[in-house]
């Protein structure tokens, strides 16, 4: 570390140490990363990691002075014709633009990194001997990049006791974790994926995992997968899926400047309600 380094940094100090640890190329070509608005030239003490810009982590970073929100999912996808505040992210951009609060996203470019954010995922289930799921290709290829991440549990244990452990290792959301397959399967190998995961089930099966670990997953896909003889599936929260990563990139910015990098525990993820269908409850 240099002694600049620890002066205050700026918007574009951080951005630019950002980018090189999460290249743009790295993300998929659908994706939209990096500096969404802030200026350059300001100075950055406090940093909040999110999982989603959405108003209420907005409500978070004014709240504790925020120079800069390091996002994962990106506000902007899309193209929009108009940032009128009287539209959702019109009004969002305002916000921070009006606050002076720089925002920042690490998306596909940040899930396939090494460390990325299934690393994070699988720190919290306690897995080891971590590889990719699939490796990356293209402009991220190598470094044990990739999508997913694949490790052992140190202690076998069944679905059902998985399914407990996961939810327990996980950020709690109202959602928790279901599962599918046997419940008495003995699960030793895990693949993991931070986020929507169905698209990877055949990498799963092809990795002879004994459970599968994403968000997102449907009820046909799931399905026909396990009807197929693929391993057992863990559905968890999409936000609890990525929420771990957040610990790692606040550790990261802390080590590399002298600032203040917050983590925001605020669930963001749009199930907020569960209940258990009362004939049900004794199942497991
Ligand atoms: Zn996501």
């Amino acid at each position: 570390m240099t002694d600049s380094a620890r002066e205050v940094p700026t918007v574009s100090d951080v951005v630019g140490a950002l980018d090189l640890r999460y290249p743009r190329t790295w993300a998929e070509e659908w994706d939209r990363v990096g500096l969404v608005l802030g200026e350059f030239d300001r100075g950055v003490s406090r940093v909040l990691c999110v999982v989603d810009c959405v108003p209420e982590t907005v409500d978070e970073a004014l709240t504790v002075g925020a120079d800069l929100i390091v996002a994962h999912h990106p506000l902007l996808l899309k193209p929009v014709s108009s940032i009128a505040p009287d539209t959702y992210k019109g009004r969002i951009i305002h916000r921070l633009i009006r606050a002076g609060v720089a925002l920042y996203a690490a998306h596909t470019n940040a899930d396939i990194a090494n460390p990325g954010v299934s690393d994070a995922l699988a720190g919290r289930l306690g897995l080891t001997g971590l590889r990719p799921l699939v490796a990356a290709r293209g402009a991220g290829a190598g470094g044990g990049r990739g999508i997913g991440r694949i490790g052992e549990l140190a202690d076998p244990m069944s679905l059902a006791d998985f399914t407990s452990f996961a939810a327990g290792r996980l950020p709690g959301t109202a959602a928790g974790v279901r599962a599918a397959g046997d419940p008495k399967t003995v699960i030793r190998t895990v693949a993991v994926c931070g986020g929507a995961g169905d698209s990877f089930l055949a990498d799963a099966v092809a990795a002879e995992v004994d459970a599968y670990l994403c968000a997102d997953l449907r009820h046909h896909p799931a399905s026909e997968h396990l009807a197929a003889g693929g391993p057992a599936l863990l559905d968890v929260a999409h936000w609890a899926s990525e929420r771990p990563w957040l610990d790692e990139v606040a550790a990261w910015l802390r080590e590399e400047f002298a600032i203040e990098a917050l983590v925001s525990d605020l669930d963001t993820d749009p199930w907020t309600v569960h209940a258990v269908s009362p004939s049900k409850e004794l199942l497991n």
